[in-house]
């Protein structure tokens, strides 16, 4: 793959915690609990954007944070709910797992969004806990923490413009010309440099991207096609430049070849053949007359074509090439993909968190659980309260611990761990 590359640390936001609190009224001495929920963490959520073009960004800003949910109050107050971020991508970023190396989202369309870390729930308050034989409750459940993560952003080059034009015509002279020319170019630190894709920067137009699709359709041809990974970063080719040896060099006939190579598109593949085509007709300085290239020029505008004179060596003509492809892309527009390939995205998404249980490991006489609900099990709880200890066990209950302990063979004083508490076993 021909990628921009960068690391980042996601955080999303803690839910707050419930509230523990009891109504106060004048003349009623025992008044109800009161406290209300936490409001929720705020999630990441990226998204596609046509606004950007590399990760740059993403290689001086590492971590990025969700807002904290608010933890709930008194008179059945609800904590406010973290805001979600939003992160912008370029269009044909893919959002992998650095721990699992999955690919989590593939965003190749303008506005597309996918959530890739999940706040955590706000916890209950206490209003929610009072029962008949429970009047009081003296607890309330904990926030869960917001989703942590690393990913890696991938940026998959998406071409533009192709060249195409038979062997030998300078299509890799133009594009080392008209990509690395460009100063700025180094600023783009690419991981991997590719020969026939390249970005062009020029003036201060928006930076497009060129590849050298030739190599595809030969490719193709041999039976070596580049496959999917290829096919990508074509997949919303907009304008073709059909590149032909005004000079005939070769001792070739640029009309013929012309024809060729776009009977070759129309069987490789229709709907790139139908893209717009404008022809530049290079190696003119190779002419000791310009005007030589007036008979051709003529004909293939007869035929429909833009044509422009220019020469991938001295510079010649490559302002108005440039100049003319800038405005095309801005005026084409949005297109179809060209190819038929679908995104590889995760069909649903579970943050492992949510899934995991718990496991426990023996040591003896000891039992220590572990499970990521466990904290907050433990911060909702009230250990010096009585109904607290009895909901905390009924959760352990609820959960299948004490089972998983009955089948690992617990006995009566064995000792269970579970964070930092510790407590004798008894059936
Ligand atoms: P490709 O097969 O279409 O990629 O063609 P290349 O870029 O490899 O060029 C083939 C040959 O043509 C090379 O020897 C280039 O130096 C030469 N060439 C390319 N563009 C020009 C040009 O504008 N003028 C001259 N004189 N030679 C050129
Ligand atoms: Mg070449």
């Amino acid at each position: 793959m021909f990628v921009d590359k960068a690391e980042i640390i996601l955080k999303a936001g803690n839910g707050g915690h419930g509230g523990m609190s009891f109504r106060r009224e004048k003349y009623v001495p025992n008044g109800g609990p009161d406290g209300g929920n936490g409001g929720h963490g705020g999630n990441i959520v990226f998204m596609a954007d046509n606004g950007f073009r590399t990760l740059m960004e993403f290689k001086y800003k590492r971590k990025h944070k969700a807002e904290n949910g608010e933890n709930g109050t008194g008179g059945r107050s609800t904590g406010k709910t973290g805001e979600d971020l939003i992160i912008k991508v370029p269009v044909g970023t893919i959002v992998k797992d650095k721990d699992t190396g999955r690919i989590i989202c593939d965003l190749s369309e303008h506005g597309q969004k996918y959530r890739v870390a999940e706040g955590g729930r706000g916890g209950r308050g206490n209003m929610n806990f009072a029962t008949a034989t429970r009047q009081a409750p003296r607890f309330a459940q904990g926030g869960v923490k917001g989703q942590e993560r690393t990913v890696i952003l991938e940026l998959k080059l998406l071409a533009d413009v192709g060249l195409i034009g038979f062997p030998n015509v300078g299509k890799s002279t133009l594009l080392s010309v008209i990509t690395k020319a460009k100063p700025k170019i180094a600023n783009y630190h690419f991981t991997t440099i590719v020969p026939n894709l390249g970005v062009v920067e020029w003036r201060n137009f928006d930076p497009f991207v060129i590849a050298d699709i030739p190599g595809l359709i030969e490719g193709a041809h041999e039976g070596t096609g580049l496959g999917d990974q290829f096919l990508r970063h074509v997949e919303r080719t907009k304008l073709l430049i059909h590149l032909l040896d005004a000079a005939g060099s070769e001792g070739r006939d640029p009309l013929e070849d012309f024809k060729a190579i776009n009977l070759e598109l129309e069987k490789y593949n229709e709907k790139l053949a139908q893209r717009v085509q404008i022809v530049a007709l290079n190696k003119v300085d190779l002419l000791a007359d310009a005007d030589e290239t007036a008979e051709l020029k003529a004909e293939l505008e007869k035929l429909g074509y833009e044509v422009f004179v220019i020469s991938a060596v001295t510079g010649q003509g490559l302002n108005e090439l440039l100049s003319r492809t800038i405005t095309l892309l801005d005026e084409i527009g949005e297109v179809e993909p060209i190819f038929d390939i679908e995104p590889e995205t995760e069909s649903v998404y579970t943050p492992d968190f949510m899934e995991k249980q718990f496991t426990v490991e023996k040591r003896d006489h000891l039992y220590i659980v572990k499970g990521d609900f466990l904290e907050r099990l433990i911060t909702s709880v009230n250990f010096e309260d009585l109904d607290s200890v009895g909901f905390f066990q009924r959760v352990l209950k609820d959960k299948g611990v004490f089972a998983e302990l009955e089948k690992m063979g617990i006995q009566d004083e064995d000792v269970v761990q579970l964070e930092d508490i510790e407590f004798e076993y008894f059936k």
